[in-house]
């Protein structure tokens, strides 16, 4: 196994390292779309061509010897680095085979092999709300029912869309909810975020727990019969300090994450300006 060939295949192996730590990096949404066992292939290809091209290279006939000159070879030169380890009269040693198995390389391989395994096992385990067991997540769907019901002033059911047939990457919503209907849908991201809140009392981030707050508000003004978006968002950050409170929040946390939502309404609508609250939209 030539040094030049061990040295391209270790350029492969940071290669392939790099596309699994990019992949592993990316958000969730995208990272279902590729297939996890794909990547895995790729790295486990790029070993086996290395020791099974490395043995057929050592089936092949060697290319006969013509060795005009019994001196040293260049690369014995650059090796021992200098003339004085060269006595003339002292025959030739023969040219040594070069070992065709290197335990390095083995070593090398096995290790890339279990980085690349643990960190696609890391990728592809559940995370978020496929996380949470079934009964807390049924627990959190009742939770965020009560309070939809609460504003919209009729029983009305939210569900966490996991397959994300309605809300999502793809459909590019947190939520979505029929005017006057009875059910609501939350992306599993806005639900996690809510079940960190409400079953395990933690604020993951103040803007993330915020915003889930609001989509939550903003979804429940939408089944009462608001059918328009810039008030659904106003109305649903005013809600959004007692549904706070309700998932157990402090009143005065809740005021700031509301006030904060209705500060970058402008800002998060975009170009979307149905989004907008009217300008006299408060939040006490
Ligand atoms: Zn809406």
């Amino acid at each position: 196994m030539s040094a030049d060939r061990a040295r391209l295949f270790r350029v492969g192996r940071i290669a392939v390292l790099a596309i699994v730590i990019t992949y592993f990096l990316l958000p969730y949404g995208v990272r279902s779309w590729f297939p996890v066992w794909l990547l895995f292939l790729l790295a486990l290809g790029l070993e086996v061509d290395f020791f099974v091209g490395g043995w057929l290279r050592t089936k092949r006939p060697a290319p006969a010897s013509d060795a005009p000159d019994r001196g040293p070879q260049q690369r014995d030169l650059s090796e021992l680095g200098s003339w004085s380890y060269w006595d003339p009269s002292e025959p030739t040693p023969p040219i040594a085979v070069e070992p065709t198995f290197r335990w390095h390389h083995v070593a090398e391989a096995v290790a890339a092999i279990a980085i690349v395994a643990s960190l696609l096992y890391l990728a592809s385990r559940p995370s978020g709300w496929n996380a949470v067991s079934s009964q807390r997540q049924a627990q959190t769907e009742a939770i965020l029912s009560r309070e939809a019901s609460t504003i919209a002033n009729h029983p009305a059911t939210v569900t966490c869309d996991k397959k994300g047939d309605y809300v999502g990457f793809v459909q590019d919503a947190d939520g979505l909810a029929e005017v006057g209907g009875n059910q609501a849908f939350l992306t599993p991201s806005i639900c996690n975020t809510l079940y960190q809140l409400a079953v395990k009392h933690r604020v993951q981030s103040f803007s993330q727990t915020a915003r889930a707050i609001a989509v939550l508000g903003h979804e429940s003004w939408h089944l009462r019969g608001v059918g328009n978006e810039g008030l659904a968002n106003c109305y649903g950050f005013q809600s959004g300090v007692q549904i706070g409170q309700n998932l157990g929040l402090s009143k005065s946390r809740a005021r700031a994450m509301m006030q904060e939502q209705l500060a970058t309404n402008a800002s998060d609508s975009g170009t979307n300006s149905q989004y907008r609250v009217p300008s006299d939209c408060r939040v006490r």
